[in-house]
């Protein structure tokens, strides 16, 4: 077992016109951001946002609570997570926060993607989330488990069925954000 990280980060950082949003938060963006979270449920008392251009979205196990950065917002990135709407992270947060609260995440540092993945998947069982932000939220889950897929501890090599189906879903992804759903 490796150590706890300082903070569990969801998304590359980036830079000017990456792939997700890079702009300060106005109050009125924080005030959108507290409202997705109060009404997923989430404890308006450990959520911090911070304002500036470049911050990243995070948990921290040590503080627990939430803290919101510009890149709560997609930029023009186009794979799963870089174009997940504000919803979407917000609802992925929040359940990195119960899942650490209820003992459930997983500590090792080599399971960090599959951490990430079953934190997308429950966090679609949130009421209030609309069916576009449910299935983005699958699809970042599928992103990040077919990056496991080069891990070269994998004792087999998806072929068939399983490399067509995550060749599929990305695709699928792609050309239903492309139609607006
Ligand atoms: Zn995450």
């Amino acid at each position: 077992m490796s150590e706890p990280p300082e903070w569990v980060i969801c998304f590359l950082p980036d830079g000017p016109g990456g792939p997700r949003a890079h702009e300060p938060l106005t109050e009125v963006d924080a005030r959108k951001i507290a409202g997705v979270w109060a009404m997923l449920g989430g404890d308006p008392e450990r959520v911090d946002v911070d304002h500036r251009s470049g911050t990243t979205t995070a948990y921290d196990p040590r503080t627990r609570k939430v803290r919101f950065g510009s890149d709560v917002y997609p930029g023009l990135g186009r794979s799963p997570n870089e174009a997940m709407s504000m919803p979407a992270v917000v609802a992925h947060e929040l359940r990195h926060l119960e899942r650490h609260d209820e003992g459930v995440a997983f500590d090792d540092a080599d399971l960090a993607s599959a951490d990430e993945a079953l934190t997308s998947l429950e966090a679609t069982r949130y009421l209030g989330l609309t069916t576009a932000e449910r299935w983005q939220l699958i699809w970042d889950a599928l992103q990040r488990l077919h990056g496991l897929r080069n891990d070269p501890r994998l004792p087999i090599e998806p072929t068939g069925f399983l490399a067509r189906h995550l060749r599929m879903g990305l695709t699928q992804w792609v050309e239903e954000r492309d139609h607006g759903y």
